[in-house]
């Protein structure tokens, strides 16, 4: 039962990597996992006066990419803004972002008990440097690293529709899905290319007598930060609920904060009182001028986008029998799904006769863990056929080969005729021994039971 009395809301801000070979305003190499510090950097990612940021192509082209996939409305008209403040790994004392004309606005996602999660905006920022907190000497100190800054960094923003931690994760993983499937990241959580943020309130139904409409949210919220896996995300939303729940049954407010997802306590800890946008005083870049996208454009960008995993989902369900346990797994990523309907067009070709149904086809990808880095379509169809083959004997050969079964098992034979029916399975094993695993069951069990007549 959902607790009527106290009902969680929740909204997501995401940021993405993007895996683009350069960064966003310059032409900096943007890989930096295990990369010397401070040697991908130049006058512009490193914000040395009179430096002019270039925006990349790509970066924007795959930011309407994700904001097509995730329904949005593309502006036609956006621009970069300067998001102004003050931290070590900011050299610039300003990150360029969007502000109120980002590229993707207005978007929904359907989660699959049909509650629709509304998407604010995707915008596009730029990342970065990172704080490394150390001890040189047996002093504390704290490093700069330049690497990270300047890359492509995407954030997607939802309405707060969220009603518990499991929807979350359903989203989470199907939004880290889609993004792989359209080649923009590796959103991989562990490496800090997919971030969330959840943010965090509860609405009380029956407090003040009166019924709340949908649109009505608590007036204080809580955003969480330092997760970084998706058990973490679920963990820490189930915390901060409970915390806040606590606190209203004491007849408090929880007060709008930024908390930190502590993993070794498991549980969320104070760290700064929330800020609000007008502190940053945004402002348009002057240095980049704003851009139009026609809708030719943007007729253009969706075609680069691939058959997505939900569409696929129905597709393979509808077109080839499967379950939805086995279209779960096949469709993964794209890759296993693209190999699985290579081996499709496969199947029947290379032995005509030998026509496998795609249900087990797919079992035997699924089953067998087959690697389809080094196993090619043509092989597991190879496989599979060699798999139903059956070692052919001749009538002589196999007269021998169950009479010698029988001389060596003479007590199991015995039995047999003494009715003990049940070590024919034995005899049978013990001659597809000499035959191999391949060996025509039912030819060995015709010749035992004549012989044991
Ligand atoms: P801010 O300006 O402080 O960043 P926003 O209104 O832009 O706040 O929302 C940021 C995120 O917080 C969004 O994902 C939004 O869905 C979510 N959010 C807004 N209000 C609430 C609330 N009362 N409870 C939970 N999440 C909320
Ligand atoms: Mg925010
Ligand atoms: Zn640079």
């Amino acid at each position: 039962m959902e607790n009527k009395e106290y009902q969680p809301v929740i909204g997501l801000e995401i940021h993405i990597e993007l895996a683009t070979a350069s960064k966003m305003f310059c032409g900096c190499d943007a890989y930096h996992f295990n990369v010397e510090p401070n040697t991908h950097c130049c006058p512009v990612c490193l914000g040395l006066p009179g430096a002019l940021p270039v925006p990349n192509k790509k970066a924007i082209e795959w930011t309407i990419r994700l904001g097509l996939a995730l329904n949005c409305r593309i502006l036609e008209e956006s621009k970069f803004d300067r998001k102004n403040y003050f931290y070590p790994d900011l050299p610039k004392g300003y990150q360029i972002s969007q502000y109120d004309q980002p590229f993707c606005v207005q978007g929904k996602v359907i989660l699959k008990e049909g509650r629709e999660i509304r998407i604010r905006r995707v915008h596009l920022e730029e990342d970065t440097g990172k704080l490394l907190h150390t001890e040189i000497g047996g002093k504390k100190c704290t490093l700069v690293d330049f690497n990270r800054s300047g890359i492509p960094l995407l954030e997607v923003v939802t309405e707060p529709d969220f009603q518990n931690s499991q929807e979350v994760d359903e989203f989470l993983k199907d939004l880290q899905r889609t993004v792989r499937y359209l080649g923009i990241s590796d959103a991989d959580m562990e490496k800090g290319s997919l971030r969330i943020e959840p943010n965090i309130s509860i609405k009380t139904k029956s407090v003040k007598g009166k019924a709340q409409n949908d649109e009505e949210l608590p007036l204080y919220k809580v955003e969480v930060k330092n997760i970084n896996s998706f058990r973490f995300a679920r963990k820490a939303i189930e915390y901060e609920i409970e915390r806040q729940i606590e606190i209203l049954q004491g007849g408090e407010t929880p007060i709008q904060e930024t908390r930190g997802w502590n993993e070794t306590e498991n549980k969320t800890v104070s760290q700064r009182e929330k800020e609000e946008a007008h502190d940053y005083r945004y402002f348009p870049e002057p240095d980049i001028p704003p851009m139009n996208f026609t809708p030719e454009k943007i007729a253009e960008i969706k075609k680069q986008i691939p058959e997505l995993p939900e569409k696929k989902e129905k597709r393979f369900i509808k077109e080839f029998k499967l379950s939805p346990y086995q279209v779960d797994l096949l469709i993964e990523t794209k890759e296993l799904a693209d190999y699985y309907e290579e081996a499709l067009k496969i199947n029947g070709k290379i032995d005509g006769r030998k026509y496998s149904s795609p249900s087990e086809i797919a079992n035997w990808l699924i089953n067998r863990k087959v690697d389809i880095k080094t196993v090619s379509p043509e092989k597991l169809i190879k496989d599979l056929i060699a798999s139903k083959e059956v070692t052919s004997v001749s009538e002589a050969e196999m007269s021998r080969i169950v009479d010698e079964t029988l001389s060596e098992n003479a007590q199991a034979a015995a039995d047999y005729k003494k009715g003990k029916t049940a070590v024919l399975g034995f005899l049978i094993g013990q001659a597809v021994k000499k035959i191999g695993p391949q060996a025509d069951r039912q030819e060995i069990t015709r010749e035992l039971i004549e012989k044991l007549k």
